[in-house]
C-alpha cells in the first residue's frame, strides 16, 4: 500500500511511501508513523492511503514504524487541521504539531509493569509437592493466592526474597499468568487547588435549566451541528446544565469535551465534574491542564484515542483532543480572550469548538454571564439557539452597584486619590465585621490613553472610534488603528484643566494603601507574579478560603469562577483602564469585567457590594452594568460596531512588521502594503501602516497594517500567496492575526 504523509518537522508538504505488508492492517488516515526523510527518521501523520503516486512505485521508501496503533488524528481532526492552517495562515506542520502533544508525537515508551496472578489453583496435593520439590516457587504461589490483584512482580519477588526463576517456572507450568498493566498517571484533583468534596446528588433542576438542557438533548438527538448559547447570570445553574448535557451524551455513548478558559481558576468545576461523571456514571475523565507532566498528558491522551475515556475537561488545547464519537462541545465562558492562542498558530478555541463540532456534526454548547457581541450576532442571524437562564439560583439577589465618580473625589482632595472615601469606608465596615473582600485592578496597568482627572474627557478617533494612544517619546497622539497623528495636548480640550495625563495604579500601589488604611487587617496581592508559582498561588485561594486573608488585591484573571461566601464587598479600582484602552471591544471587555466582578460578590446568603471607581460614570458600559441590562448594552454595541463595520460585522486581520531597523521596517511595510491594496482591490479596506501601540519591544520596532473585510477566507489566501512571493528582506519578520482579540 502506498501512504501520503505530512511530515512534522517544519517542512510543509505532503510526501508518498510504501507501507509495507506488515504495517499494513494497522495503518489508517490520521496514523503517527515514521519515515525516512533526508537520511534521518522524521515523525509523520498520515492523511490519505492509496494516493496516487508521484513517482514510479519502486522509488518509494518504505514507512518504517507505525508509533502507535491506533490514529493518532481522526479524519475528523486532521480536517479541522487543514482548515485552521487555512484559516489563521499558519502552515500545517505547526498546526498538526499543536494539535499532538510532545510526549504523543515523541512517542514516549509507556510505563509498564508486569504484574503476577494466580491462574490456576493447585491441589493439596500438588501443594505438598510443590512444598517439598521447590518451596520458593510454594511461598509465591501461597503468597499470590490471597491477593485480590495482581501484583507487581518485582513488589512480590522482592517481598519474599525469591528469585525471578522460580516466577518463570510457575508461568510455564501456567500456574502463575503475568499480565502487563499500563500505569495510568492520572492528574489528581490536588493538583488544581483546593477542590472540595462536592454534592455527587444533583439537584432538581428550575424550569429554566430543565428547558435548556431539554433544547440541547433535543438538538442532539436530532443529530447533525447545531449550536446552542447559553446566556445565564453568574449562579443561574449553567455549569449545572452542562453536567447534565454530559451525562446525556456519555449515556446515550458519545464522546464529549468541555473547555474552560483556565483550568488552574475552575478547580471547583473539575471538582463537580469529576464527582458527577466519575463517582456516578463512572466515566473516567480526563483533565487536561498545562501543568501536567509528559506522561500524564501522554496517558489521559491515550484514553481518549483508544476510547477508554469519552470525556476532557481542559483549556484551550482541549479541543484538539482525539475525542472518539464527539456528540458535545461544551465552551464554557465563550467571550473569553484567553481563548484566543497569541503565538502561531494564532487560533481562537472558542470559534475552533464550533468549527470541530461542525465537523463532527456534534451540539456545541457555548456559556456565558456575559456572551461575546459575536455569538449574540450569530443568535440575532439565526445561526445558534438561544437558551436564557435568567435568574441566580435561590432567586439570591445580584449585588448593589456603587459607581463612584472619581472626578469628585479628586476636585475635594486636589490629590489623585486611589481609594474613594465610599470605598475606604466600606473596607472599614467589612473588615469589622469580619467580613471578606476583594479589590480588582485591571491586568494591562499601561496607561497609554489620554484621560481628563477633571472633566473625563478622553482622546478618541473620530475615524475609528478607539482612544487614541499616548506615546510619550513625540508627546503624539496617534491611532494605531488609521495612522492619525496629533499633537498630545498640554490641557484638556474640554475643560482646560492640566491634569490630562493618564496615572495608572499597580496591584503593589494599591496593596500599600490598603496597609496603610487598615493596618490590622492581612492584604495579600495576587498578580502575575504570584500566579507564575503554582503553589503558591493555590497556598493564597486556600487562605483566603479558610479566612486566614481579609482582603485580596489581584488582577481581573480572579475574577472568574471562583466562588468565596465570605466576600461581601468587591471593588474595581480603575474601570477606566479597560475602558480607554485602543481598542473597539474595550466597552465591551469593560461591561463583562464589571459583571464577572459583580458575581463574585454576596455568593452566600449575605447580600454584596461592588464599588465601581471611575472618572467616567455615565459611560454606558458602566451604566448598563449597573442595571444589569445585557440586552440594552449588547443592542448598542451592535449599533456601533456595525457603524464603524467592526466585528462581527466585518473580519480584521492583523499584520506586524518587526525589526530592529525601524526605519526599513516601515519601508517595508510600506512596499507590502502598496502591493497588497493592489492585490486584494475592493475584498478589504486596509489600513496603516502605523506603530503598534507598544511600539519597541525586546529592542525591536513593531509597525501594523489592518485588514477589514467580509470575505475573510480568500483574504487570507491572498495574503499567504503575496506572503510567499514577496522578496523579504533580512532584519524584517512579520506574522498575521486573524480574528485578533487585542488590537495590541
Ligand atoms: P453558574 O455556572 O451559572 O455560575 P452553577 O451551576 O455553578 O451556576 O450554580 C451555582 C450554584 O447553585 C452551585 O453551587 C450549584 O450547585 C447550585 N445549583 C445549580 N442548580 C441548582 C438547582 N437547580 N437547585 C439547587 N442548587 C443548584
Ligand atoms: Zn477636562
Ligand atoms: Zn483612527
Amino acid at each position: 500500500m502506498i501512504v501520503a504523509v505530512h511530515p512534522l518537522a517544519g517542512f510543509d508538504k505532503v510526501l508518498h511511501y510504501r507501507a509495507p505488508d506488515a504495517l499494513v492492517a494497522g495503518i489508517d488516515v490520521g496514523s503517527l508513523v515514521r519515515v525516512p526523510m533526508l537520511n534521518r527518521f522524521t515523525l509523520a501523520v498520515v492523511s490519505q492511503l492509496d494516493p496516487v503516486p508521484d513517482c514510479p512505485v519502486e522509488k518509494l521508501k518504505n514507512v518504517a514504524q507505525l508509533v502507535y496503533p491506533f490514529p493518532a488524528l481522526t479524519p475528523e481532526l486532521l480536517s479541522l487541521a487543514r482548515w485552521i492552517a487555512a484559516y489563521y495562515a499558519a502552515p500545517l506542520d505547526m498546526v498538526i504539531e499543536a494539535m499532538i502533544p510532545v510526549s504523543v508525537r515523541k512517542g514516549l515508551a509507556l510505563k509498564i509493569e508486569k504484574r503476577l496472578a494466580v491462574a490456576r489453583e493447585l491441589s493439596v496435593d500438588e501443594l505438598e509437592t510443590l512444598n517439598r520439590r521447590a518451596p520458593q516457587q510454594a511461598k509465591l504461589y501461597a503468597f499470590l493466592k490471597l491477593q485480590l490483584h495482581p501484583v507487581a512482580k518485582s513488589l512480590a519477588l522482592e517481598r519474599l526474597g525469591v528469585g525471578p526463576s522460580s516466577a518463570a517456572a510457575l508461568v510455564q507450568n501456567g500456574v502463575l499468568r503475568e499480565v502487563d498493566q499500563r500505569i495510568e498517571r492520572v492528574a489528581y484533583s490536588d493538583e488544581l487547588g483546593s477542590a472540595e468534596p462536592v454534592a455527587v446528588v444533583p439537584p432538581q433542576l428550575n424550569p429554566d435549566q430543565l428547558a435548556a438542557v431539554e433544547s440541547i438533548r433535543v438538538s442532539g438527538e436530532k443529530g447533525g451541528f447545531a449550536v446552542h448559547l447559553l446566556q445565564g447570570v453568574t449562579g443561574s445553574g449553567k455549569t449545572e446544565v452542562y453536567l447534565h448535557a454530559l451525562a446525556d451524551t456519555l449515556k446515550a455513548g458519545g464522546g464529549a469535551a468541555y473547555l474552560v478558559p483556565e483550568v488552574a481558576l475552575t478547580p471547583q468545576t473539575v471538582a463537580r465534574l469529576r464527582g458527577r461523571l466519575e463517582q456516578q456514571l463512572g466515566q473516567r475523565v480526563v483533565v487536561w491542564h498545562s501543568s501536567l507532566s509528559e506522561g500524564e498528558r501522554l496517558d489521559g491522551w491515550l484514553a481518549l484515542a483508544s476510547g477508554e475515556a469519552r470525556v476532557v475537561v481542559g483549556a484551550r488545547s482541549a479541543v484538539f483532543a482525539p475525542v472518539r464519537n464527539l456528540r458535545l462541545v461544551i465552551v464554557d465562558e465563550e467571550h473569553e480572550p484567553a481563548y484566543k492562542q497569541d503565538e502561531t498558530p494564532r487560533y481562537h478555541g472558542r470559534d475552533v469548538a464550533v468549527y470541530r463540532a461542525k465537523l463532527a456534526g456534534a451540539v456545541c454548547v457555548l456559556g456565558s454571564a456575559t456572551p461575546s457581541v459575536e455569538s449574540v450576532n450569530n443568535v440575532r442571524r439565526g445561526r445558534y439557539k438561544l437558551d436564557r437562564l435568567p435568574i441566580r439560583i435561590d432567586d439570591r439577589k445580584m449585588p448593589q452597584m456603587y459607581i463612584v465618580d472619581m472626578r469628585h473625589e479628586y476636585m475635594s482632595k486636589r490629590a489623585p486619590a486611589v481609594l474613594s472615601r465610599v470605598l475606604v469606608d466600606k473596607l472599614h465596615d467589612r473588615f469589622g465585621k469580619k467580613e471578606q473582600s476583594i479589590l480588582f485592578i485591571n491586568r494591562r496597568g499601561y496607561s497609554s490613553s489620554l484621560l481628563c482627572q477633571e472633566c473625563g474627557y478622553v482622546a478618541m478617533c473620530t475615524m475609528c472610534s478607539v482612544g487614541l494612544t499616548y506615546h510619550r517619546a513625540d508627546e503624539t497622539l496617534k491611532c494605531h488603528l488609521c495612522g492619525e497623528v496629533k499633537p498630545a495636548p498640554l490641557v484638556c480640550p474640554q475643560c482646560r484643566s492640566p491634569k490630562v495625563r493618564m496615572r495608572g495604579s499597580g496591584t503593589q500601589k494599591i496593596e500599600e494603601h490598603v496597609a496603610r488604611i487598615l493596618p490590622r487587617a492581612k492584604v495579600v496581592r495576587i498578580d502575575t507574579d504570584t500566579m507564575g508559582k503554582k503553589n503558591r498561588f493555590r497556598e493564597i485561594l486556600g487562605e483566603f478560603r479558610t479566612g486566614k486573608i481579609d482582603i485580596l488585591v489581584g488582577t481581573q484573571m480572579i475574577a472568574k469562577g471562583l466562588d468565596f461566601p465570605n466576600v461581601t464587598l468587591v471593588a474595581l479600582v480603575d474601570a477606566d483602564i479597560s475602558m480607554h484602552v485602543p481598542d473597539f471591544r474595550a466597552n465591551e471587555r469593560t461591561f463583562q469585567l464589571l459583571v464577572q466582578v459583580a458575581g463574585r460578590a454576596g455568593r452566600g446568603d449575605r447580600a454584596g457590594e461592588v464599588v465601581v471607581q471611575t472618572f467616567t460614570p455615565q459611560a454606558d458600559a458602566i451604566q448598563f452594568a449597573k442595571k444589569c441590562d445585557f440586552d440594552g448594552f449588547i443592542e448598542g454595541e451592535l449599533k456601533t460596531r456595525e457603524q464603524f463595520r467592526y466585528p462581527p460585522f466585518r473580519h480584521l486581520v492583523h499584520h506586524v512588521f518587526r525589526g530592529e531597523n525601524a526605519e526599513k521596517v516601515l519601508w517595508v511595510a510600506g512596499q507590502w502594503a502598496k502591493l497588497a491594496e493592489a492585490a486584494l482591490g475592493a475584498r478589504a479596506e486596509l489600513r496603516g501602516p502605523s506603530p503598534s501601540p507598544i511600539e519597541r519591544v525586546k529592542n525591536e520596532y513593531r509597525f501594523q497594517i489592518w485588514y477589514f473585510t467580509t470575505q475573510v477566507t480568500q483574504v487570507v489566501g491572498e495574503l499567504v500567496k503575496l506572503q510567499r512571493e514577496f522578496p523579504w528582506p533580512d532584519g524584517v519578520s512579520q506574522t498575521f492575526d486573524v480574528d485578533p482579540m487585542s488590537l495590541s
